[in-house]
């Protein structure tokens, strides 16, 4: 009996309505049934891409395309945070994944995970980001710290993410349309980044909710998923009717995590 087969997915279609820019429309596919947060990220996935591609026709319009290409992973071995919904998603990709390519990426968050209790950092970084998410000068000097020891994604395989489709939405909204070599010296005081940001703030309105209602920001480094791994195992998140969960936590990013625009959203069954 095949014990993983596919939940029944509904189609929905959600209509992001800017005050300064056109709609725009995106399919999306939410669990047929109640889900927690969790559940619906496949469709908050889809949306932040549809967000992010704006983004980049937009800057290329305007004749500052992005640089980012195939290849280029310096920014892949930046401090990323995520949310904990998010988090349990990851550890679920990653058990989805064959053994043996488990095995690899098991090991490569321990060895990185080493290097940052070798260099001292290791209490800090768990105090900053489990206990102070709001403390913001706090995580940009570990953000700096941490960029400092260069230590890759464990996701990063041959120079691209193992995981794309299923990466976080922090790596999905993070893009640049300067030269690619300002990259290596994101802290540096010299360095001129420019970054691509979509309209809306999904990453951080998703580590802000959690399923129903806001929540206090919880922050998660990726490089402590599996230490987190039990403790988020446990955690009883929300189970809501899959819409009303994703009209609820769109109406919320769009209140507290514009960028760019204010938003309007419409939602119509397929
Ligand atoms: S953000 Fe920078 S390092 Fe990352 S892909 Fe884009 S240009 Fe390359
Ligand atoms: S999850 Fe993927 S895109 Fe994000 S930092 Fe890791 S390798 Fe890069």
């Amino acid at each position: 009996m095949n014990t993983h087969a596919p939940l029944p997915l509904r189609k929905i279609t959600i209509k992001l309505e800017r005050a300064h820019a056109d709609p725009l429309v995106v399919p999306v596919e939410l669990p047929a049934t109640a889900t927690t947060f969790v559940g619906i990220m496949p469709a908050v996935r889809s949306i932040a891409d549809a967000l992010q591609d704006d983004a980049l026709q937009t800057v290329a319009r305007m004749g500052r395309p992005a640089t980012c290409g195939l290849g280029c992973d310096t920014c892949c071995r930046h401090l990323v945070m995520l949310g904990e919904a998010e988090a349990l998603g990851l550890l679920r990709t990653l058990a989805a994944l064959p053994e043996a390519r488990q095995a690899d990426i098991r090991s490569r968050f321990q060895a990185g995970l080493d290097r940052v209790e070798a260099a001292g950092l290791l209490p800090r970084l768990y105090a900053v980001f489990t206990r102070t998410a709001s403390d913001h000068i706090a995580q940009a000097e570990m953000q700096a710290a941490y960029w400092e020891l260069g230590i890759p994604c464990p996701f990063l395989e041959e120079q691209a993410c193992g995981i794309y489709a299923e990466r976080p939405l922090v790596c999905r909204q993070y893009a640049m349309s300067s030269p690619p070599q300002n990259c290596r010296t994101p802290f540096g005081p010299q360095t001129a980044l420019v970054k691509v940001l979509p309209s809306l703030d999904l990453a951080g309105a998703a580590a802000a909710f959690d399923g129903e209602l806001a929540q206090q920001t919880r922050l998660l480094p990726l490089i402590f998923c599996l230490l987190r791994e039990t403790h988020l195992s446990l955690r009883a998140f929300p189970v809501l009717e899959p819409e009303r969960m994703l009209t609820r936590y769109l109406d919320f990013a769009t209140t507290y995590y514009p960028r760019k625009d204010t938003h309007h959203i419409i939602m119509e069954r397929a």
